[in-house]
């Protein structure tokens, strides 16, 4: 009797510990981060000013997908992007050429991160800290090279929210939007409460090149104005950075490829 309390005071008190290490400050009900992928012409001509009259903050995770990106009908060029960061958005990392990174060499991951890295610079956009794995491929091996390269967050996809506590900063799940799943994602949004924080991957709004994950801007428009009528908090993977000690959550979370990772 006496070692199963003993027992329960130390798992409490690690608890205890454990938290306050990984949350700088408690996460708020109602915390939603907006995260769009791939670089598609309408995330600069539709998605930016919806996101600026609603007054959200939000992620763009920049590639070069190929073979198209050049095609200004399809994809923003890099003066977008920069007009992007211009106006107080995050850029953030999805590789040069959208690369499964599972199958990359630590020498091939590094030249497809520094890429942007090095395109951001050139353009005056602040070095990205934030990544998102193109397709959702991952595996041990990225997560160590993400750690040598000191990315803050790696973000997966998963269809779940991201409880600080439990989930790696590499491997923080994502619903992806697309234009058949707006009761799913209307659910989803319930679930920021009690500590768990609610993450989109959003691509084209719309998406010409990829219709599978096509969101309609009306649709689009319909989940901001929800947002704001509920009186949701939504910013940038960045501005998790207030809330969560990445290198504690690191340290004290194992990585855990066993919860659903993909969307
Ligand atoms: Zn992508």
């Amino acid at each position: 009797m006496k070692k199963t309390l003993l027992l329960l005071l130390l798992t409490l008190s690690f608890t205890f510990f454990s938290q306050a290490q990984i949350l700088k400050k408690p996460i708020p009900d109602k915390l939603v981060v907006l995260t769009f992928d791939d670089a598609p012409a309408s995330q600069y001509s539709v998605v930016a000013p919806l996101l600026k009259k609603y007054g959200f903050g939000a992620t763009f995770f920049v590639c070069e997908f190929q073979p198209n990106y050049a095609d200004s009908a399809l994809y923003m060029n890099w003066r977008q992007i920069q007009e992007l960061n211009q106006m107080g958005f995050e850029i953030a990392n999805h590789t040069h050429t959208h690369a499964n990174v599972s199958k990359l060499s630590q020498a091939e991951f590094n030249a497809e991160l520094s890429y942007i890295e090095a395109k951001c610079d050139s353009l005056g956009i602040s070095s990205p800290t934030n990544f998102a794995y193109p397709g959702y491929g991952l595996n041990a091996k990225a997560l160590e090279f993400l750690e040598q390269k000191d990315y803050v967050f790696a973000r997966a996809g998963g269809s779940r929210a991201y409880d600080p506590l439990s989930d790696h900063p590499y491997l923080i799940p994502s619903w992806a939007t697309d234009e058949k799943n707006k009761v799913e994602i209307m659910k989803a949004f319930e679930q920021a409460k009690n500590g768990k924080i609610v993450i989109l991957t959003i691509h084209g709004v719309p998406d010409i090149e990829h219709p599978w994950v096509n969101t309609p801007p009306e649709l689009f428009e319909e989940y901001l104005e929800l947002l704001k009528k509920g009186g949701f908090t939504v910013i940038s993977m960045k501005e998790l950075e207030k809330y969560v000690a990445s290198k504690a959550a690191k340290k004290i979370i194992k990585a855990d490829f066993n919860k659903r990772s993909k969307n």
